[in-house]
């Protein structure tokens, strides 16, 4: 039986350019193009050309290369676009909202009164041993 060993990304195509998309950026390790559906105007994924899943798998060299192009980057879109601010997001995995399995930063731009919402946290680690807990659990498996 022949198995399909690898499926390419969308953006591999991208990369390769046989699908168009709005290049601001690229270097030998790295490539940012507009998000196809911004949440403000500017808003960047930056990625690996070597197409690693997600943050687990990437080489932490070219994971570091990937962040200093998003260094490099934000503030100069947040400056190109009049922008207030900017946040730096990344979806590991499909439970957290990760679509496309190429690993990738968003750069979003944020602009005083927009709408985009940062989450509301669900619990109160202030007072009581939960957060204690958690953390001792983790620091565990390290
Ligand atoms: P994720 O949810 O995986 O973190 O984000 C994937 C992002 O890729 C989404 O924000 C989506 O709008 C963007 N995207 C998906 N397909 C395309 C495409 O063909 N071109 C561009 N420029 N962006 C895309």
């Amino acid at each position: 039986m022949i198995q399909c060993a690898y499926m390419s990304t969308i953006f591999e195509q991208i990369i390769a350019g046989d699908i168009p998309a709005n290049k601001i950026y690229e270097d030998g390790q790295t490539f940012a193009f507009l998000d196809a559906n911004p949440v403000n105007p500017g808003h960047t994924l930056v990625i690996p050309k070597e197409p690693y899943k997600n943050i687990e798998t990437v080489p932490e060299d070219l994971l570091t290369a990937v962040m200093q192009t998003v260094k490099f980057l934000a503030p100069q879109i947040q400056t190109a676009v009049k922008a207030d601010g900017f946040n730096i997001h990344e979806n590991n995995g499909t439970v957290a909202g990760q679509v496309v399995p190429h690993l990738h930063f968003h750069i979003i731009p944020r602009f005083e009164g927009d709408d985009f919402e940062h989450w509301h946290g669900a619990e109160d680690y202030h007072d009581g041993k939960a957060g204690e807990e958690i953390a001792a659990r983790i620091s565990r498996s390290l």
